[in-house]
């Protein structure tokens, strides 16, 4: 009977997320997680709203933390997109802004979300192989699509787009919508946010996931001029108008509020990440310039394959992309000093 169902049930190849596992403790540098935990500001919030909010439903506009977000970026509550995390937020967005008709493009080695949510929307993207090097060729992004996303860093690849290119690449698509996925921007990279004034096509996407250490709540946002805004409110207020829950909204708003706090923990980890590099120069990887939270590394004589199967036997897990281009590289999330270090211990006893 289970083959009745088959038959008329969509064919998707839906994203599969890094592992959370289950067997074991593990050192566990796979899903670009923060490794410090949130403020406490943002615990006791969390823990207030679940004392005494949740018979309530929450505010679907979500306008307190609508109005917080403005303030720390400067915009109005208008040009704010709530969502839960920034995986919805782009959903939304690949409904919203593109079309079956116009590809959206986006680069071959990038987020593997993108290339689900356009199967998705029936749309068909128009895919941009990368440079060598991983940079991103600023001029394939400007010949005619119908829209573009690009993370800024990248993922998996940890690299840059600098400002310049950014503006080029809106400057070329004025009539097409530009996502810049920033939800690895607070780790050294450049914001496109001062531009939102200036480019009515620009959307740029964020998340609480990683800086903010609350990839267990789930909110991510859009910042953008109203128009677009609006039209994500449309698309999301056919589904759902309730956004995030209360326990989400009163972390989120704690969050922003602390940002103190999230900027050393950045500062730690940027720290860890230059350290861990120059370790891993040390035996023999190659590491891509990284402007993130995690490193993206291949070894000149062991296979990245086998390293990653040794890894996890020892303990730590890293992610490994069996994908053509990049099947020879392990991406590292930058954990705390201590984990690096077991990490290292472990490459040693594994490429001795
Ligand atoms: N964009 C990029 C580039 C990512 O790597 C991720 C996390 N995997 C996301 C967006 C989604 O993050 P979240 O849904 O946790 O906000």
């Amino acid at each position: 009977m289970s083959n009745y169902w088959n038959s008329f049930t969509r064919k998707l190849d839906p994203y599969v997320p890094g592992e959370q596992p289950k067997d074991r403790k593990y050192v566990k540098l796979n899903t670009n997680e923060n490794p410090y935990p949130p403020s406490a500001n943002v615990l006791a919030a969390i823990k207030d709203a679940a004392n005494d909010q949740l018979r309530l439903y929450p505010d679907p506009n979500c306008d307190e933390l609508r109005g917080k977000i403005a303030d720390h970026f400067q915009l109005d509550a208008e040009q704010v997109f709530i969502g839960n995390g920034s995986d919805e937020v782009l959903a939304f967005s690949f409904m919203t802004f593109f079309s079956p008709e116009n590809p959206v493009a986006f680069a071959d080695i990038t987020y593997s979300f993108y290339k689900v949510y356009a199967n998705l929307c029936s749309l068909s993207p128009k895919i941009i192989p990368l440079n060598n090097d991983f940079t991103l060729p600023a001029d394939a992004f400007c010949e005619p699509n119908g829209g573009v996303v690009i993370p800024n860093p990248n993922a998996p690849t940890g690299r840059g787009l600098p400002i310049e290119s950014i503006k080029y690449i809106l400057n070329a698509n004025k009539d097409q919508v530009v996502i810049i996925d920033e939800a690895y921007i607070d780790f050294g990279g450049s914001t496109a946010v001062p531009l939102i004034k200036d480019y009515p096509n620009l959307l740029v996407v964020r998340t609480l996931s990683k800086y903010s250490s609350l990839a267990g709540i789930r909110v991510g946002f859009a910042l953008g001029q109203k128009d677009l805004i609006n039209g994500l409110n449309t698309v999301k207020n056919s589904f759902n108008s309730y956004t995030i829950d209360r326990l989400a909204g009163a972390g989120a708003i704690a969050a922003i509020d602390d940002d103190a706090y999230y900027r050393d923990m950045a500062q730690k980890i940027i720290a860890t990440r230059e350290r861990t590099i120059m370790q891993l120069n040390a035996i023999g990887f190659s590491v891509i310039p990284s402007q993130s939270n995690f490193i993206f590394a291949s070894h000149k004589t062991a296979a990245a394959e086998v390293i990653f199967h040794a890894l996890r036997e020892h303990g730590v897990l890293v992610r490994y992309f069996n994908q053509p281009r990049i099947d020879n590289y392990l991406r590292i999330t930058i954990g705390t000093d201590e984990e690096m270090d077991k990490l290292m211990e472990a490459l040693k006893d594994i490429l001795k």
